[in-house]
């Protein structure tokens, strides 16, 4: 928790943006009469306008992000809590990184892979670069987290109780590198991963082994590029299926960004 607000009572909006559900039920399982939450003063109300605090669940998919935005803004101007519940929430958790993830456009690391990213606070920093203010960020991770953390996170929030442990941290010079990997395998392990966005595991490996096959031919030529895209037309005529079609123009752009950028000795992020 970045502040401790003064709080007697906390009135909460729950927004899912794209949870499995897991985590929404054990935020209903907060409210039954068991757990009883009601007794802290947490009352969940059904508007984000009338709500000091938004409980978020789910790791912020791009059909959400834009209703996620509107109900943050919809909030009153203060004190505009966010408790993130659940490893989706606080990380993108499994779903890290998955095509429908939103995620922060990356600048200045051209060439580079995303890094490991998701969850709520992708809105909140572009919120806060939009001049938009959002309170403190409470994180209670677990997948899902149990009732009794949800009570103890907002507990905190309501200054009911102390945290039990402090966030340390510890930065530490190790002599560790990992090893270079060939130029070839690079490009191929970060053309999967972008591959990654649009099409499932079955296929993936297969298009990507083709889609090598070919990059081998072209690059015996004396034209690489012009022989890439008429190899990549063959193929495309006789595969007759756009999907393919797509995935394979993606490549192509793709492979040539990246290994001019790697020609150029830019910073390059590769996966492993
Ligand atoms: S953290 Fe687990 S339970 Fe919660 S939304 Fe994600 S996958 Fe579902």
């Amino acid at each position: 928790m970045s502040a401790k607000p003064k709080l007697r009572s906390v009135w909460v909006f729950h927004l899912n943006t794209g949870a499995c559900n897991g985590c929404d039920i054990e935020i209903l399982d907060i409210l039954t009469p068991f757990y009883d939450a009601e007794r802290l003063g947490v009352k969940l109300v059904g508007s984000p306008r009338h709500a000091h605090a938004m409980l978020v669940t789910g790791p912020l998919t791009r059909q959400c992000y834009h209703g996620a935005k509107k109900a943050i803004k919809a909030m009153p101007p203060k004190p505009r809590i966010i408790v993130v519940i659940g490893t989706c929430a606080c990380s993108g958790g499994i779903f890290y990184n998955g095509y429908p993830i939103y995620r922060r456009p990356e600048s200045g690391r051209e060439g580079c892979e995303y890094p490991r990213r998701g969850g709520i606070i992708e809105l909140i920093e572009d919120l806060r670069d939009e001049g938009e203010y959002v309170g403190p960020v409470i994180y209670i991770p677990g997948c899902p987290p149990r009732p009794e953390e949800i009570l103890y996170g907002i507990a905190q929030l309501l200054g009911l109780v102390e945290k039990k442990l402090e966030g340390e941290h510890y930065t530490e010079e190790v002599g560790f590198e990992l090893p270079e990997a060939p130029i070839n395998e690079r490009i191929r392990l970060t053309l999967r991963e972008k591959l990654r966005h649009v099409v499932g595991y079955f296929d993936r490996d297969k298009i990507l082994e083709d889609f090598m096959e070919l990059v081998k031919k072209a690059e015996e030529s004396e034209k690489p590029k012009e022989e890439l895209k008429k190899l990549i037309d063959e193929y495309n005529a006789k595969i007759r299926d756009v999907r393919i079609s797509f995935c394979m123009r993606l490549l192509e752009n793709e492979y040539w960004r990246v290994r001019d950028a790697l020609s150029a000795g830019k910073e390059f992020v590769y996966w492993v």
